[in-house]
C-alpha cells in the first residue's frame, strides 16, 4: 500500500523563503573589528539581497545548474551566496582560500565553476590563480573595487553594481530534490582533495540534525558564531540550519586572530560557537592573558580533529561554558556524531562520555570493519575502521571513482576507533596517523592529549617517524605556553606515568607553532615530511 502522505521536495528555495520572512528579524552580523563598523543586517535583508543576487546570476547565464564558486571569508555576501545560488537551482561551491594556488586551480577546473564570487580582500591570492581557471567566464567582485583584474575570456563585475537595481525578490523555482545544490571539496589533510556533492534534501535534513536538541540544538534563541569557514564542510551546516529556526548569525569576516575573536564575543555576545579545537586552544590562551567576557557563551561546538581533554576541562572550569565535542567529515555533510552523555550519567563517566566522538543520530548508521573486510562488535573496545551510511552521507565523490573509500554502500571513514553498544564512538586514530610500532599500534591522539594535559604545553602534535628497530615510532611537536619551560625528560616523565611504558616517546621537537592545514587541523603530513629521515632524540 502506498502512503497518502504528500510528496513535496526539500529544498533549499523552501528554506530561504521560510527563513528570510517568517525569522526575517534574526540578525546577520558581520564583524570589522570594532562593534561601531560591524555590519548589521537581518535574515530578511540577507534574503532579499540574495533574490538580487540570483536576478543578476541569471543575466551572467547561470540558467542552469553551473557552478558558482565563492572565494570568501564568512560574511554577509558569502551568505547572500549561500540562499542565491542552490535556491535558484544552480550549484554552489565554496573554494577553500587557504589552499595552495594549484589546488585552488585543479578545484574550480574539476567542479568546473563558471562564476566566481570574490572578496575584495582576496584578490592578492586570487589574481594568480585566475588566469589558470579554464571554465570560469565571470569574477564578481565584493567589498571593494575589482582593480586591475582581468583575464581573457573572463568578465569581471562588481557584485554592488551587479546587484544594484535588481528585484528584491525570485521565484526559487521547484527543484529535484536529489540534484545538487552545494559543493565542497575534502580539505585534503590526508590526501588529494576530492568533490562533495551535497543535494537539496540532504541539506534539508541535515539542517533539521542541526537543530536536534540532542544535535547542535540550534535555535531561534541563539547568536551563532560561525568561525568554522563557510568553505569547510558549510560551514558545519550553520547557515542552513539558521534559516530553518531563525537563528542569528555572526560572522568573523577576516577577523580570526585569539585576540579579535575574544573581542568581538565580549562585545557581540554569541550564545553558540563553533571552530576547531586548535581555535579555542587559540582562544583560552588569549583569555588567560587578557580576560574577556564570555559568559554569553553557552555552547561551544569542536570538531574536524580529537578535542583534547585539557580543552573541555579548562573551558568548563575557567569559564562554566559547556564543549560540545561532535565528529563529522566533509562527506557527512558534515554532522555525525554528537558527544551528549546519557542522562544519567555521572562524574568521571559523564566526562568520559563527553570526550568520546559521541552518538552518531538515527539517520546516520555506523558500523566497525577490520582489516579483512569484516565486522567488528561493537562492544565498546573491539577497534575497527568506522563505516557511515545515511541520508546525508556522500555515496560517491564528484568525477572521481575511488572505489577504495566505498564497501557495499557505505562510506570508509579513515577513522578507526570503537563502538559501544548504546552508539557511542571513539576514535583512536585516524588509519593514516596511527604509529605502529613493533607490530603494535599507538594512537597519536591519545599521547597528544596527555601531552597537552602538562600545565607547560600550549599543543602537541604527535606523527610516526622511521626508526630501525621498531619500524615506527612516535615524534613529539611540543608547543610551549609563554613563559613556560619544560625538558623532554621532564615531560616524558610525565607521560610515562599516563601511558603504557613501551608508547612513551624518545623523539621530542619543541617548535614555535605546529603546521596547520587550510582548516587549521595539525598537519601531520608536513610534520612527517619534516622528520621522514627519522629524528634525532
Ligand atoms: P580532511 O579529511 O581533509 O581533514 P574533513 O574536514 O572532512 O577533511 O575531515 C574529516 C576528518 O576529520 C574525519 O575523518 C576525522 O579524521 C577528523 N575528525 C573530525 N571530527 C573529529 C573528532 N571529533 N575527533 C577526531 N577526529 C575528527
Amino acid at each position: 500500500m502506498r502512503s497518502t502522505m504528500q510528496d513535496v521536495p526539500l529544498s533549499i528555495g523552501d528554506l530561504v523563503r521560510y527563513g528570510t520572512t517568517v525569522h526575517g528579524r534574526a540578525r546577520v552580523v558581520t564583524w570589522s573589528g570594532d562593534p561601531a563598523t560591524a555590519r548589521r543586517s537581518t535574515l530578511a535583508e540577507v534574503g532579499a539581497r540574495a533574490a538580487r543576487l540570483a536576478h543578476a546570476l541569471r543575466g551572467l547565464g547561470v540558467t542552469g545548474d553551473q557552478r558558482v564558486a565563492t572565494f570568501q571569508w564568512n560574511n554577509q555576501e558569502h551568505l547572500e551566496a549561500y540562499f542565491a545560488v542552490p535556491a535558484m537551482g544552480a550549484v554552489l561551491h565554496t573554494l577553500n582560500i587557504r589552499l595552495h594556488p594549484d589546488q585552488i586551480a585543479y578545484i574550480a577546473d574539476h567542479a568546473e565553476d563558471h562564476v566566481v564570487i570574490v572578496d575584495a580582500s582576496l584578490l592578492p591570492l586570487f589574481a594568480p590563480v585566475l588566469p589558470r581557471l579554464r571554465t570560469v567566464r565571470h569574477v564578481v567582485v565584493c567589498g571593494g573595487d575589482p582593480g586591475a583584474l582581468a583575464a581573457e575570456g573572463v568578465a569581471v563585475h562588481s557584485y554592488e553594481e551587479l546587484i544594484a537595481g535588481q528585484p528584491d525578490t525570485f521565484d526559487w523555482p521547484a527543484v529535484d530534490e536529489r540534484d545538487a545544490a552545494a559543493m565542497c571539496y575534502t580539505s585534503g589533510t590526508t590526501g588529494a582533495p576530492k568533490g562533495v556533492a551535497y543535494s537539496h534534501r540532504s541539506v534539508y535534513l541535515h539542517s533539521m540534525q542541526v537543530c536536534m536538541t540532542d544535535g547542535k540544538a540550534l535555535s531561534q534563541a541563539d547568536h551563532a558564531l560561525a568561525v568554522v569557514p563557510m568553505f569547510h564542510a558549510m560551514s558545519w551546516g550553520l547557515p542552513y540550519a539558521a534559516l530553518m529556526v531563525g537563528a542569528s548569525l555572526l560572522l568573523p569576516d577576516r577577523f580570526l586572530q585569539p585576540g579579535p575573536l575574544a573581542d568581538m564575543i565580549q562585545a557581540e555576545r554569541p550564545t553558540l560557537a563553533a571552530a576547531v579545537p586548535t581555535i579555542w586552544q587559540g582562544v583560552l590562551q588569549e583569555l588567560e592573558s587578557a580576560p574577556r567576557d564570555v559568559s554569553s557563551l553557552h555552547s561551544v561546538v569542536v570538531g574536524g580533529m580529537a578535542c583534547p581533554p585539557s580543552l573541555m576541562r579548562r573551558f568548563e572550569e575557567l569559564y562554566g561554558i559547556p564543549v560540545l565535542h561532535a565528529w563529522g567529515m566533509t562527506e557527512t555533510s558534515p554532522l555525525g556524531s554528537v558527544a551528549r552523555p546519557p542522562a544519567d550519567s555521572e562524574g568521571e563517566e559523564r566526562w568520559a562520555y563527553r570526550l568520546s566522538q559521541g552518538r552518531l543520530p538515527a539517520s546516520v548508521q555506523g558500523r566497525l570493519v577490520g582489516p579483512d573486510g569484516r565486522p567488528v562488535p561493537h562492544d565498546g573496545t573491539s577497534v575497527g575502521e568506522l563505516e557511515v551510511r545515511g541520508p546525508w552521507v556522500t555515496g560517491s565523490y564528484h568525477r572521481d571513482d575511488d572505489p577504495e573509500r566505498f564497501h557495499d554502500g557505505w562510506l570508509r571513514t579513515g577513522d578507526v576507533g570503537t563502538l559501544t553498544p548504546d552508539g557511542f564512538l571513539r576514535l583512536t586514530d585516524r588509519a593514516k596517523d596511527v604509529i605502529k610500532s613493533g607490530g603494535e599500534w599507538i594512537s597519536s591522539v591519545e599521547l597528544e592529549n596527555q601531552v597537552m594535559s602538562h600545565p607547560a604545553v600550549a599543543e602537541a602534535a604527535v606523527v610516526a617517524v622511521p626508526d630501525p628497530r621498531w619500524d615506527e615510532r612516535p615524534l613529539v611537536a611540543v608547543v610551549l605556553k609563554e613563559g613556560a619551560v619544560a625538558e623532554a625528560a621532564e615531560l616524558r616523565a610525565f607521560l610515562a606515568e599516563r601511558v603504557p611504558r613501551w608508547q612513551v616517546p624518545e623523539y621530542w621537537t619543541f617548535v614555535a607553532e605546529v603546521p596547520k592545514t587550510s582548516v587549521g587541523k595539525f598537519d601531520k603530513k608536513v610534520l612527517r615530511g619534516r622528520h621522514a629521515e627519522g629524528a634525532l632524540k
